[in-house]
This record gives structure tokens, sequence and C-alpha cells, in this order.
């Protein structure tokens, strides 16, 4: 099945990480949307994994397992998308928990930084969002901050606050690229760089990347995503072909209330690109017919 017209959705969001749904939710919400195959990406998490493969399976949606790793590459924060691996791989597991380790100290010293700029409460605004306390994350600190008025919605809270050079911003060491692939190849998946127009790299700097990701095994790259614009999606299916990546589709969906693509409704992979989802056909777990 070299089908690049298939509706696969291979990135969204729990509130196992900073998404509003749970895996139950959002499966009924996938099938109906209309898509026939689909992964769960948690954020640094996979506790929502076995939750997500029993709800599609019930309703006969096909799965494959997913997370998005949080990775230190060249002092920016880049997104590897993990799909079809072994839930149960121990290191795996392990590497993820490693992963998610700093978090809460990261948090306090966010909160500490917006409390500089007149915004108090934070710590505990956020934490009443995160469903998983363990995963506490900008996303939370974006949906606070709309509910208490500073910003309109979370775009605009990405804007002013939490990123690099404003409020709120707090540099954090994530994973290594070679500890994130090779956690997920070590566990039988296929490692994804995702959503590759969202980084601010020079050129120089985005062929590191993709060399040194293909050089630590590292298969694909997401080409169609909720984060490309329509140049985007062409940028990277050419650069898909260049470094001989497959192609990833994912919505990156979050929360029907601020997501701007929902689950399923993305441009069909370009038809010259191998699909990720041809290589992975052995770890698809299939829904009975
Ligand atoms: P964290 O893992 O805590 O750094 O949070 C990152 C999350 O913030 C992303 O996964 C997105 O869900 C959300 N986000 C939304 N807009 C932006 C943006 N402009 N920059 C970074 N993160 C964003
Ligand atoms: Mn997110
Ligand atoms: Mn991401
Ligand atoms: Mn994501």
């Amino acid at each position: 099945m070299n089908d690049t017209t298939l509706n696969a959705d291979l990135h969204c969001h729990s509130v196992v990480s900073d998404g509003t749904l749970t895996p139950e939710q959002l499966a009924l919400r996938a099938k109906s949307s209309g898509v026939q195959l689909w992964a769960l990406t948690d954020h640094d998490e996979i506790t929502g994994q076995a939750r997500a493969a029993a709800a599609a399976q019930a309703i006969g949606l096909d799965y494959l397992s997913g997370v998005e790793i949080s990775v230190s590459f060249l002092h920016q924060t880049v997104h590897i998308v993990g799909l079809g691996f072994d839930m149960g791989n121990v290191q795996l597991w392990q590497g993820l928990r490693q992963t998610r380790g700093g978090r809460a100290l990261r948090a306090q010293q966010m909160a500490d930084d917006l409390a500089q700029a007149g915004i108090h409460g934070a710590f505990e605004g956020a934490l009443k969002y995160a469903g998983n306390h363990d995963l506490i994350s900008r996303t939370h600190f974006a949906r606070f901050m709309v509910e208490t008025g500073v910003c309109k919605d979370t775009y605009e809270v990405f804007r002013k606050y939490l990123t690099e050079g404003k409020p709120g911003y707090v540099e954090h060491r994530w994973a290594t690229l070679k500890d994130a692939v090779t956690w997920i190849r070590h566990a039988g998946g296929m490692a994804v760089i995702a959503h590759p127009a969202r980084y601010k790299f020079s050129a120089n700097e985005e062929l590191a990347l993709f060399t040194e990701f293909k050089g630590h095994g590292g298969r694909g790259v997401e080409v169609v995503t909720g984060s490309h614009s329509a140049a985007e999606c062409l940028v990277y299916a050419d650069a898909a072909l260049e470094f001989g990546l497959a192609a990833s589709r994912g919505s990156d969906f979050h929360s029907p209330a601020e997501s701007r693509t929902d689950l399923g409704a993305l441009p069909n992979l370009p038809a010259q690109l191998t699909p990720v989802w041809t290589l992975l056909q052995h770890r698809i777990q299939r829904a009975a017919a």
C-alpha cells in the first residue's frame, strides 16, 4: 500500500500531554472525521498509548503507536515524532521519563519570570490545566493566560510571551537528537522530524539537522502538517526526496477550541513521496474489519 491518498493522521495530543481531549474522545473524533490510520503522539509521554490503541480497535480504526519527543539541537527545541514502536520498551520509557524530568522546575521558573512581568499565580494556574502533572507545558500556561484575560487566545500568548526573548521563556535542555532517534529505533519504531518549517534554523543548520538525523537512523519527515503552509509542504516534499526520507502527515491537533487544523483535515501527501505508513505496514495495529 504505497497510498499517498490514505487519510492518515499521525500527530495529535491528548490530556496525557497538552491536548484537551482524552485518547478515547480523540479516537472517536478521528473516526468520524474520516481518518483511516491514526496515531496519538503526546509530548514525551506514552501512558496514553494503550488507551488510544484500545479505543481505536473498538471503533474499527487502524492504529500506530506514537510519541513526540522534545530534543535540543543547536540551541533550539526540535520535535522528533516516533511511530510504530513497541509500547512496552523499557529503554524508551526510561528515556521519556528522563526527558520529562525537568519540566516541574522549569514551570516554576517560568512562573517566576511571568510574576516579574506582573502576571501572578501562573504556576498554580497552569497546573490546573495539566491533565498529567508530570507534563506541565507552555500550552497549560497559555490557557491560564487566556482564562485570566492577559491575551485573547493562545496564539497571542505565544507571540507575546513564553517564547525566546519574551517574558516567561526559560531555556531548557531536552533529550539529544541521537538519544531520541535511538530510543525510537531500538523500540522497533520509525523516527520522524516533526513540522520542520517551524524551526528558525539557517540553511546550514537545517542541513546539519537532516544529515545528523539520518546518520542516527532517522527515516521520516513531516511534510503535510497543520503547522505548514502549502508552500512549506512543497519545500519539505523536496527535502524528503533529496534526503531519501519517507513522508508523514498529521494535524498536530490539540483542542477543538484552539486548533486551526482538525483531525484528518489535511491535503494528501504529494504523490511522488513514500508515505511512512508504507514502511510501517507490519507495525500497524489493524482493527477487525
Ligand atoms: P513545551 O513542550 O512546554 O515547550 O510546550 C510546547 C507546546 O506549546 C507546543 O507543543 C505547542 O503545543 C505549543 N505552542 C503553540 N504555539 C507555539 C509557538 N509559537 N511556539 C512554541 N510552542 C507553541
Ligand atoms: Mn503541544
Ligand atoms: Mn511539536
Ligand atoms: Mn505536536
